[in-house]
């Protein structure tokens, strides 16, 4: 069967192709033929194909990843979402959950999400024995005495299809409760398994009141000591004590250039946490993150079907009017001042790499997967809003279209895209 006879099954034409692995940034159509990229050439119109998709002045990337998922639906309670909804109905191919599962209930994850959805479901594996539940909700049930490091490594060792990393919290109400100990215990799992450590920065619980409250600048300089290249830090913007800037000084703190001289990443996990003050500080000061992450969940979104009622959304320490999904992230990005193809870097070359599945995903190459995203970048004037107040008018708003997963196309019709806001 020659392709000059069949043709392809479906061309994707016109479109402007960036994809940061191969360099390749500039017009250039895609053959797919049985769910592969057959070709990408300047130009396939003279080509047969039984569908031909016209993305003129539209931007193809490789299938968008996701670093920061929360969707062990049902299981974590109100806090995991739908995965196709914040996947490829959002224009997103590939989800990493962060810390939802546990070595406990990883089984379910992926009989019930990993083997069902249409994105492709990965996991960084909780450190806590409860994993994720209600989006940790309960901060007694995630002390030291709540980790089990042999079972936990077990686990992880014997999924590595989709567990890619360990996710553990840095945060003050946990250290004035068990000091570090958590990351003690997340860094031993990470050693056994060979995997990445995922560390959440900010305040998520509150501080016990009686005894010692560490302060965000000591927390910090304990954690990256413990921290190895590979490892990541995430919520480097938060507006929540105990990001990249120091209270103290309000400077970023020195101790981030050492970790990132030393090869630890940093991921946005943008979340309800983002600050564009704290953001525009820190990539001011010449630090770039290497990979985006939404953090959607059910506390920081409104789900369509959902009982939540509005008291106890409000009360979440997650909770956050600002809306957001991980185009309007790369649309911030783009605003302070990356380029697109760097922001295009954090959610397809830079996360592939994180995975250690940079010859599978996150590139556009022939041989592969067709795993698409196809983005549209409306020209105007928008705000973005973050939930300290702030409101930034920007005059370029990234949107997804549509992806295409193994072939299959998915419109990007998720409730959680937000809706352009006209300034
Ligand atoms: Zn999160």
């Amino acid at each position: 069967m020659s392709l000059s006879s069949t043709g392809f099954d479906t061309i994707l034409q016109g479109g402007t192709l960036i994809d940061p692995a191969t360099k390749r940034n500039g017009r250039f159509d895609i053959g797919i033929t049985d769910g592969k990229i057959i070709a990408i050439e300047p130009d396939l119109s003279a080509s047969e194909a039984k569908d031909r998709i016209d993305v003129t002045g539209k931007i193809v990337t490789a299938g968008m990843i996701d670093t920061h998922a929360h969707v062990y639906q049902y299981v974590t309670g109100k806090f995991g979402l739908n995965p196709d909804l914040v996947g490829v109905r959002s224009g997103v191919t590939t989800l990493v959950d962060q810390g939802g599962p546990s070595c406990m209930t990883l089984g379910g994850f992926r009989k019930f999400l990993a083997e069902t959805s249409k994105s492709r479901v990965l996991c960084y594996l909780s450190c806590y024995l409860v994993g994720g539940m209600e989006g940790h909700l309960y901060p007694e049930l995630h002390g030291p005495s709540g980790v089990n490091v042999e079972h936990t490594a077990r686990i992880a060792n014997a999924n590595k299809d989709i567990v890619k990393g360990i996710k553990a919290h840095a945060e003050i109400g946990g250290a004035s409760r068990w000091g570090l100990e958590i990351i003690r215990l997340g860094k031993e799992i990470a050693r056994k398994t060979d995997l990445p450590l995922y560390i959440h920065l900010g305040q998520m619980w509150p501080s016990l009141e009686e005894g010692d409250v560490p302060n965000a600048d000591e927390l910090i300089e304990a954690l990256v000591p413990l921290m190895d290249a590979g490892d990541v830090l995430s919520h480097p913007f938060t507006r929540h004590p105990g990001g990249f800037v120091s209270k103290e000084t309000g400077e970023v703190h020195p101790i981030v250039f050492e970790a990132i001289d030393r090869g630890v990443l940093v991921d946005v996990g943008h979340g309800s946490h983002f600050s564009f003050e704290m953001a525009k500080q820190v990539l001011d000061a010449g630090v770039r993150p290497f990979t985006l992450g939404a953090d959607l969940h059910g506390y920081n979104v409104t789900v369509p079907t959902d009982d939540l009622s509005l008291e106890e959304r409000s009360t979440n320490i997650f909770a956050g009017s600002a809306p957001f999904n991980l185009t309007i992230a790369m649309t911030e990005l783009i605003t302070l001042g990356m380029t697109l193809e760097d922001v295009v870097a954090t959610v397809t070359s830079n996360p592939a790499k994180l995975l250690h599945m940079e010859d599978e995903i996150g590139s556009l190459q022939t041989g592969r997967e067709a795993d698409i995203s196809v983005l549209e970048i409306m020209e105007g004037r928008f705000k973005l809003l973050d939930n300290s107040g702030v409101e930034v008018i920007t005059d370029k708003l990234v949107r997804p279209k549509f992806c295409l997963r193994g072939g299959e196309k998915f419109e990007a019709n998720s409730p959680f895209i937000p809706d352009p806001i006209y300034a």
